[in-house]
């Protein structure tokens, strides 16, 4: 339903809980953040009320980190709880996942992976992903690689935001039938599902389109076609406010 996500030189875990929050509107049945930070992914997730996230996480402050990505979730695969809450993590820990749409082929991704010796912990479509980035990443030793071996093999509408704890400065994403947009910040960048959840931080963005995929450090934004062609987007200037 909702998706945050930062990478920059402030902890992440406040600013997407305040993301999270300007989207509470759209309605959702559980929320969760990951935060990567000393080489660890920690994941915070939960049902019901983003309060009920913020005090688990006291406002954010357990989670320390610069990269992180938020999510709330409105249930189509497995039913609202913890578990099934996003952000997703694969089966090494290293990998979280936060999605917003369907994977159609998702059982038949999940067979084959379980046939691999992965093991599920969710009912979710979503965790079809964490759990395929992490066999390509084993695979190839690059997070980049992955995700495009990744892409190319689930169907459906996804907006997907990756982080990886060995790629502490990197947060990935990728659009397909489903909004998300890039926000250009001084020294931080964001991305987000919708404009309400970062426009506290930047009104300098860019919509990704459909078989898009981009790759933010604090720097800077990169964005690929679905052959990995390098693209320029046009930005847009938010002056509305909220
Ligand atoms: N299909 C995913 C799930 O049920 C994502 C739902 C959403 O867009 O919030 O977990």
């Amino acid at each position: 339903c909702g998706i945050v996500g930062y990478v920059g030189q402030q902890e992440a875990a406040p600013i997407l809980l305040d993301g999270l929050r300007r989207l509470e509107y759209r309605g959702y049945d559980s929320a969760g953040i990951a935060v990567c930070g000393d080489g660890q992914l920690r994941v915070k997730k939960s049902r019901g009320r983003l309060q009920v996230l913020s005090d688990l996480t006291h406002d954010g402050a357990d989670l320390p980190g610069h990269l992180g990505i938020g999510h709330t979730r409105w249930a189509t695969h497995g039913e609202p709880n913890d578990i099934n809450a996003h952000p997703h993590v694969s089966q090494s820990g290293r990998i979280a996942v936060v999605h917003n749409g369907i994977i159609e082929n998702y059982a038949e991704l999940k067979e084959q992976l379980l046939h691999k010796g992965y093991g599920f912990r969710s009912e979710t479509d979503t965790e079809v992903v964490a759990q395929l980035l992490d066999y390509y990443y084993a695979d190839c030793g690059d997070i980049f690689e992955a995700m495009i071996r990744m892409l190319h093999a689930v169907d459906g509408a996804y907006a997907l935001g990756i982080i990886c704890a060995d790629y502490p400065d990197r947060l990935l994403c990728a659009r397909k039938d489903a909004p998300l947009l890039l926000g250009f910040g001084e020294g931080e960048n964001m991305i987000a599902s919708d404009v309400t959840a970062i426009i506290r931080h930047t009104r300098d963005i860019a919509y990704l389109d459909d078989g898009e995929l981009a790759i933010l450090s604090a720097k800077g934004i990169r964005v690929y076609d679905s052959q990995m062609r390098p693209i320029e987007k046009e930005h847009r200037h938010v002056d509305w406010d909220v």
